[in-house]
């Protein structure tokens, strides 16, 4: 019987779907010693993000077929070593694109209204004082620039104008004009977006040509009163940067779900600003998310193991399927 590791804590329905066409081999504690042993004589892999899958990873396990990610970014894989080696990789691109929009609303509400300051200071006796500070700001008729216009970008726009009536301006080299809802401006020029925007929310994957792409060039057009998101990834943004910018004044807030080290090292600046709301990457993980995205990574690997054409296949043209 095929083997199939699972490195995180999932749902039992996946676990029994993937029970359908293998042995699972359950590991929740993601650690990545016990992943190196273990790894050795499976067929199929779901993965989270905490383990970086390497070439030298991947020639630890010749029997390794298939990758399944349960999630959209693939950038803990070496796609093109997976590639070489005939490794097919999998994601669930659409499973978590209502839940991460979601949160990436709830942020830009809690820090434009500087919710997490404010309960900490009413807690802490400063009632009286606290709600005469005047540090929340209206979201009505402010202007959001989305950087990346694709799944969660695209939830992201219209849950802003229909919750918030924001305008939207939007930024993404690679989309054709007829995914542009009427309402939203597109920007040929990124730039005018970190100028205009008072809410940047960040939605490009993570790759070397958005590897810390927003840093001191981008993030210096920002006005003052501004406020930036990044629910994508941590290595998409100059986090030092963007702590410097906030305890300068030059920059109102700032609200990241992923960080460049996961888990962020002790006493990282930014996780004693009171400018910044942070949350554990855990953007996509709801009660409801995470079974959805487990169950669609989970049959994507039955699928390939019973010879069907798994759906969500990340180097499908690299395997030339
Ligand atoms: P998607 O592929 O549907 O959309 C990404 C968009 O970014 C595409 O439209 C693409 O054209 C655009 N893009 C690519 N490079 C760009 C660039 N340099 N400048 C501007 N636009 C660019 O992906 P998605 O489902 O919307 O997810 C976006 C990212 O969010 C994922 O790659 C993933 O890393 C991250 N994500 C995070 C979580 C989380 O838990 N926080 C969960 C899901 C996804």
């Amino acid at each position: 019987m095929k083997k199939v590791l699972v490195n995180e804590k999932v749902s039992s329905d996946a676990l029994d779907i993937l029970k359908k066409a293998g042995e699972v081999v359950y590991m929740p504690s993601g650690d990545h010693e016990e992943f190196k042993k273990l790894v050795k004589d499976v067929t199929a892999v779901m993965l989270d993000t905490t383990i970086k899958f390497t070439p030298e990873l991947m020639d630890m396990a010749p029997g390794l077929k298939v990758i399944s990610r349960t999630g959209t970014g693939v950038d803990n894989v070496d796609i093109e070593a997976a590639t070489k080696r005939g490794i097919m990789v999998l994601h669930t691109p659409d499973a978590n694109t209502v839940t991460v929009a979601e949160h990436t609303v709830a942020f830009i509400g809690a820090v434009t209204k500087h919710l997490l300051f404010l309960d900490s200071e009413t807690r802490q006796g400063k009632f009286k004082t606290a709600r005469r500070y005047y540090l929340p700001i209206d979201l009505d008729g402010k202007t959001l620039g989305v950087i990346g216009f694709g799944r969660i970008g695209k939830q992201v726009a219209k849950k802003c104008m229909a919750a918030f009536n924001m305008k939207v301006i939007i930024y993404d080299p690679y989309i054709n004009d007829d995914v542009v809802p009427s309402g939203i401006l597109r920007y040929s020029n990124e730039e005018d977006i970190y100028k205009q925007a008072d809410v940047v929310s960040i939605h490009v994957p993570h790759n070397k040509e958005t590897s810390n792409h927003v840093g001191e060039k981008l993030l210096s057009l920002m006005k003052p009163s501004a406020y930036l998101i990044n629910t994508a990834r941590g290595n998409i943004i100059d986090e030092a940067y963007v702590v410097k910018m906030l305890n300068e004044n030059r920059l109102a807030g700032a609200a990241f779900d992923v960080l460049a080290n996961e888990p962020p090292i002790e006493n990282e600046e930014f996780l004693n600003s009171p400018k910044t709301i942070i949350s554990p990457h855990s953007a996509a993980l709801t009660n409801e998310c995470t079974v959805r995205v487990a169950c669609e990574a989970a049959t994507g690997i039955v699928d390939f193991l019973e010879g069907r054409m798994p759906k969500s296949i990340f180097n499908r043209k690299g395997l030339n399927l």
